[in-house]
């Protein structure tokens, strides 16, 4: 079987589809997370979503716009504002009418890189359906440069009781989990359990958006928001569909007894990616192929 180091001189010049059809046995190596986070911009073709949320790659991503009427991007210069258009226009969505309700903005997280792949500090975000989205908002007019360039982020928790900090939390951030979970391209958001049981012991009315509210370690300064497989991405693998309850029975208690869920363990050494993503990281910069195609206009 052939190794990458052979294949890889030869990627540039197959398209992707070319690899898909021909079956290459050239994979993107695991241990290849450098070359991913150097990608800078994304790979020319059409959208194309490839293996897991946590084992995959992009072709066709987009740039989330750093401001936008309703949404700050932070940490611009680690360049994961990148992600497949639904993710994208998702994230703008609830920009927008969160911007509508409250005339405060969203500040946007990590997405993705350029082509997708592993991103440090993340075990998904790994093919441009992922975002995580602060709970602070902020006002509108330009983004104070420190919280633009750090980042930092604020728990809605009280430090070592784990309870809802109430003088951070409000109403505003549950309708910022309610506008997301109500679009329908978002397939499930993560937020820490304590939230989770905030809303299921505050949330009144309609209640089944609560479904696609889902407990996971961490999450308590931000909400990840996750969109489904696009229709068109074949190589996209989707995750088993989430319950019709509310989720806030069983599943959430579990989460507050002793043997609570365990933690992952550190991570081994990742699974190869999909084949055709060595073709996706080799492939040229769409913003190269676009001025290629100008000029052949010319
Ligand atoms: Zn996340």
């Amino acid at each position: 079987m052939l190794k990458f180091v052979a294949c890889s001189q030869a990627y540039p010049a197959l398209a992707l589809a070319s690899v898909l059809l021909l079956g290459s046995a050239c994979a993107a190596p695991a241990d290849n997370a450098g070359r991913w986070a150097a990608a800078t911009g994304p790979a020319a073709g059409a959208p194309q979503v490839l293996g897991t949320y946590n084992n995959g790659c992009v072709q066709g991503a987009i740039a989330l716009p750093l401001d936008g009427p309703g949404w700050r991007v932070i940490r611009p210069q680690r360049n994961r504002y990148w992600g497949h258009a639904n993710l994208v226009a998702a994230v703008e969505t609830i920009g927008r009418r969160m911007h509508a309700e409250f005339r405060k903005n969203i500040l946007v997280a990590d997405l993705a890189q350029p082509r997708g792949g592993p991103v440090s500090g993340h075990a998904s975000h790994q093919i441009g359906l992922d975002a995580d989205i602060r709970f602070q908002l902020v006002a509108d007019g330009v983004l104070d440069t420190a919280l633009r360039w750090e980042g930092y982020e604020i728990s809605m928790l009280l430090p070592a009781v784990k309870e809802m900090d109430r003088t951070r939390w409000s109403h505003e951030q549950t309708a910022m989990l309610r506008i997301a979970a109500t679009l329908p391209v978002v397939d499930r958001i993560f937020v820490n359990p304590v939230i989770k049981r905030e809303l299921c012991q505050t949330v009144t009315g309609d209640r089944a958006w609560l479904a696609k509210i889902q407990p996971w370690y961490g999450h308590d300064g931000h909400m990840h928001v996750r969109v489904h497989c696009p229709a068109d991405s074949w190589s996209c693998v989707r995750q088993a569909p989430l319950g019709a309850g509310d989720g806030c029975g069983g599943e959430l208690a579990r989460w507050f007894v002793p043997e609570r869920p365990r933690r992952p363990g550190p991570r081994r050494k990742p699974p190869e990616p999909p084949q055709a993503c060595a073709a996706i990281l080799n492939a040229p910069d769409i913003r190269d192929q676009r001025s290629e195609d100008r000029g052949q206009r010319r």
